[in-house]
């Protein structure tokens, strides 16, 4: 048996370090191939790094190559291995040298943490870059960094130097979430506050989870007419709320909960289902012939639809594959994780904005005492039921703004309403971050204070390298007093978290009991 290391998620090996096997399911060549993958990467950018060119598709490529790495994208060694070669032709034809992949993660303890956490930051970054740039969005200056950064991370620096790199790849990142926030209400409208069904209708239909709005709409156009319906999962349902995708009648409602249960869920369904990004999990024979995968998601002997030179994709083997499978006989009512039947979303950053002089007052007149964004990834760990119980055991006068899949776990339940607006409300995927930050700074704005004076509390949960990235950009932004679980990236050594928790009072999580008791006795 081969080995590895790789630490970058939250699930990895004994918060160490998946070295014998994984959790997520990559095999040790496939890990092996994506840290060759990575030093070529790094090789190309400081080559390019040192000449003053047009780079375009190199850096498509440089994106696609860390998207690909993100955990639960790509498992299929020899898809990246072509990858690679792309990268290494381009990275002789510059005459540049690479680091010895053996070498990627290991050498002085909180060297490697620092560079390891830009990594990890310029991984998450590329998942945004790609989607804007398939809505034919680019920023030069988010462009530029990923040459700085990936050329950063095969040079030597103080820790000072590294932690000056962070938080100006935090202040970049941003950059790239207003990009994608641009991109995404340009082609689909800002998103509306709109009730989602749980209930999946008789006859045949497709299943559609990840990020990737555009790859739904596209699906969309191509089932218009036909007795398809679609359903959402995941990280897809706030599709739900943009004006450009919810006109489509076919797009009925949503499937299942986060994308750890899926190995489960999936099993029976009488239906194929596309993946469009992260997360997939190793398919189940008993579904892996009715699995799909697009762009970088890809899995040995999976079917996959690449778009063509244009960008176009062609679904028609999965339209077909629907029709073949028929769907269920009669409707299906399902339930969340907390048997709610009724999901709402929608809540994007125009939304809440259009109703800020109500909020204002209700903080005002005491009808809201607090808010708290409770937002993040999900993943497997029992510890996760923290936020569950943390949103359970809020008080009725706070709200609950939340995004990402981290919602599944408490997104179904009745926590009523302060006046026109439900106590939960889903800003939409984690790729929305820029939404709720904008929505942090009108509020500061209105109450003429900083962020961090405003009653709100950023509770969140972590498990790939998009929430690295979107962290750093929270730090970058001085955001302090984020509560960040169900554990500490193993990633970070003792001493780079002990710099994060005296320079923003980042505080891992405890119990929901205690962690609100501290939160609302400073109000
Ligand atoms: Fe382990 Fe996570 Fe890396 Fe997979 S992505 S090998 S689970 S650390």
């Amino acid at each position: 048996m081969g080995s590895m290391f790789c630490f970058q998620c939250e699930q990895t090996s004994k918060e160490v370090g998946c070295l014998r096997s994984s959790t997520c399911g990559k095999e040790h060549d496939t890990a092996r191939e994506q840290d060759v993958l990575t030093c070529e990467m790094i090789g190309l950018a400081g080559a390019m790094a040192d000449q003053n060119e047009d780079w375009g598709q190199t850096i498509d490529l440089i994106i696609d190559g860390l998207f690909t790495t993100v955990t639960n994208v790509n498992f299929d060694t020899a898809k990246i291995a072509l990858l690679t070669n792309e990268v290494r032709a381009r990275r002789k034809k510059l005459g540049a040298e690479i680091m010895d992949p053996d070498d990627l993660f290991h050498g002085d303890e909180n060297l490697i943490s620092l560079r390891s956490t830009l990594l990890f930051g310029l991984r998450g970054m590329a998942a945004y870059a790609h989607h804007a740039r398939v809505l034919g969005k680019r920023n030069a200056a988010v462009d530029a960094w990923f040459i700085k950064g990936m050329a950063a991370l095969g040079s030597e620096h103080t820790v000072d130097e590294w932690l000056g790199l962070l938080m100006e790849f935090g202040d970049v990142n941003l950059q790239c979430l207003a990009l994608l926030d641009e991109a995404n209400t340009q082609a689909y409208g800002n998103p509306v506050p709109t009730q989602v069904s749980m209930k999946i209708e008789k006859g045949p239909f497709i299943v559609v989870t990840g990020h990737d709005l555009h790859d739904l709409q596209m699906l969309l156009e191509q089932t218009d007419g036909k007795g398809i319906n679609l359903y959402t999962h995941c990280e897809m349902l706030p599709a739900h709320g943009y004006p450009e995708l919810k006109k489509y009648p076919h797009l009925k409602g949503n499937f299942g909960t986060a994308w750890q249960n899926q190995q489960k869920e999936f099993d029976e369904l009488p239906a194929p289902i596309l993946f469009t990004t992260n997360c997939l999990m190793p398919p189940k024979p008993g579904y892996a012939d009715r699995a799909y995968t697009t762009s970088v998601v890809a899995f040995p002997e999976l079917n996959h639809i690449d778009a063509d030179a244009d960008g176009h994709k062609d679904f028609t083997p999965l339209i077909d594959h629907a029709i073949e499978l028929g769907g269920f006989a009669e409707d299906r009512q399902l339930v969340g994780l907390n048997d709610g039947a009724n999901l709402t979303t929608g809540f994007g950053r125009q939304a809440i904005l259009d109703n800020a002089g109500a909020i204002v007052d209700a903080v005002k007149t005491g009808a809201i005492k607090h808010f708290f964004l409770v937002g993040g990834c999900d993943g497997a760990k029992l510890g996760r039921n923290y936020y569950t119980d943390f949103v359970r055991n809020t008080p009725k006068n706070t709200v609950i703004l939340t995004l990402a899949c981290g919602k599944y776990r408490f997104h179904d339940i009745d926590a009523g309403m302060i006046g026109p607006f439900p106590r939960i409300l889903d800003m939409g995927q984690c790729n929305d971050a820029y939404g709720a930050i904008q929505v942090a700074v009108a509020l500061a704005q209105a109450f003429g204070c900083g962020v961090n004076d405003l009653p709100l509390t950023l509770v969140l949960s972590w498990y790939e390298q998009k929430a690295v990235c979107i962290l750093l950009t929270l730090l970058s932004l001085g955001i302090k007093n984020i509560y960040i679980g169900p554990t500490i990236p193993a990633f970070l050594s003792d001493a780079v978290l002990n710099v994060l928790v005296e320079k923003f009072n980042l505080h891992p999580i405890s119990t929901p009991d205690k962690d609100l008791a501290q939160i609302l006795k400073k109000g």
